[in-house]
């Protein structure tokens, strides 16, 4: 892997002897959208009360996090959310990152701002984008949005994101009975597009969307109804604990993913660290409690300070909820995905 020998490379495996390779940043924990199954409008409403401005991380700060968590093996940055492009100037944050070198960066946005800022992202060195799109039927996706967001300026978003020379996976989260009625078509508008399109089971993340196990259309059923049209086979993963299964067109007309974190959870393989937009470190998605890292870095703390507390977290990290998970876990308390980022 290209980072083995990197200097001053701290190795640092949890107790099931995971390394951690990739971070996702939380810019924010603001979101334009109110995803009916993520933010619901019930608890994100006019009157909710989001983090103010001197809480978040500083670019300064999450440049000297990113920086950290590189020493330890991070490979793969993401930003996130919220929604990311709702950060002013993100790409000054992107500049400062892309300095880091032999970083895979990357970033995942519901593209709604994508359209104006493809090109200044571009330029400050992000290499691609993960696009959230549930579904290409305008009613479908405006009610799953619930702001009425039109799907026409999320594709202008991902043709923008294209034209400047960002490559473009697109994710879409599936519900049975919102959306699963577009599964096929999402696969034949993105077939020939170049652009991976990859689904993923609706999660029981957070306390606040009402999650049923009924609600999940399993990955292997949605295999199954793609290539009743269009014919798929297997792709061998292209590492271990690549978070989608892959499969491809057998026309040869490109790839498609599943992300199966409920029907055949990967947490045998995760190797993903979390920072909330205010500087907590989480260990999984499901987690309850963080690390507060912004008390370190406001604190004062040197570099060998705030990597000691990063290898203390991960070398005693245990999680494995998607292994755990049952109908008796649904109520255990966890923070929200717009807060830890998703
Ligand atoms: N705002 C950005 C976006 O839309 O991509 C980034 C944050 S959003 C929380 C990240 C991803 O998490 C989106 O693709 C969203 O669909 C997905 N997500 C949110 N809640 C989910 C759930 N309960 N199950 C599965 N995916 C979920």
């Amino acid at each position: 892997m290209k980072r083995r020998g990197y200097p001053g490379l701290v190795h640092v495996v949890d107790t099931l002897a995971r390394p951690v390779r990739d971070l996702r940043l939380s810019v924010t924990d603001r979101c334009n959208f109110r995803c009916t199954y993520c933010m619901p409008k019930s608890v994100f409403g006019r009157d909710y009360t989001f983090m103010p401005r001197t809480e978040l991380l500083s670019f300064e700060e999450l440049e000297r996090v990113a920086r950290a968590f590189v020493r330890h093996g991070v490979e793969k940055i993401r930003l996130t959310g919220g929604e990311p492009l709702l950060r002013k100037d993100l790409e000054v944050l992107i500049a400062l990152l892309a300095g880091i070198p032999g970083l895979d960066l990357t970033l995942t946005t519901n593209a709604s701002l994508l359209a104006r800022k493809a090109q200044a992202l571009r330029d400050a060195g992000l290499d691609r984008v993960n696009v959230s799109l549930d579904s290409l039927d305008d009613a479908t996706f405006r009610a799953m949005n619930d702001v009425d967001f039109p799907v026409a300026r999320v594709l202008d978003g991902i043709a923008a994101a294209a034209a400047a020379g960002l490559r473009v996976k697109v994710n879409a989260v599936v519900k049975r009975g919102v959306n699963d009625g577009g599964i096929v078509e999402l696969a034949g508008y993105f077939r020939h597009s170049g652009q991976t399109l990859r689904f993923i089971e609706f999660m029981d993340v957070g306390a606040t969307n009402g999650w049923r196990m009924d609600d999940v259309v399993p990955a292997a059923e949605i295999v199954r109804r793609i290539d009743e049209v269009f014919p798929v086979e297997p792709v061998e993963p292209a590492y271990r604990g690549e978070v989608a299964q892959r499969w491809r067109y057998r026309d040869g007309s490109g790839e498609l993913g599943v992300i199966t974190s409920v029907t055949q959870p990967f947490c045998g393989t995760c190797t993903r660290a979390r920072i909330s937009a205010d500087g907590k470190l989480y260990t999984c998605l499901f987690a309850v409690r963080g690390t507060d890292l912004r008390a370190l870095v406001r604190g004062g703390a040197t570099d060998d300070e705030l990597d000691a507390a990063i290898r203390e977290v991960w070398s005693r990290r245990t999680d494995r909820y998607s292994e755990i998970r049952s109908e008796q876990t649904v109520d255990r308390e966890r923070v929200e995905m717009s807060y830890i980022g998703g």
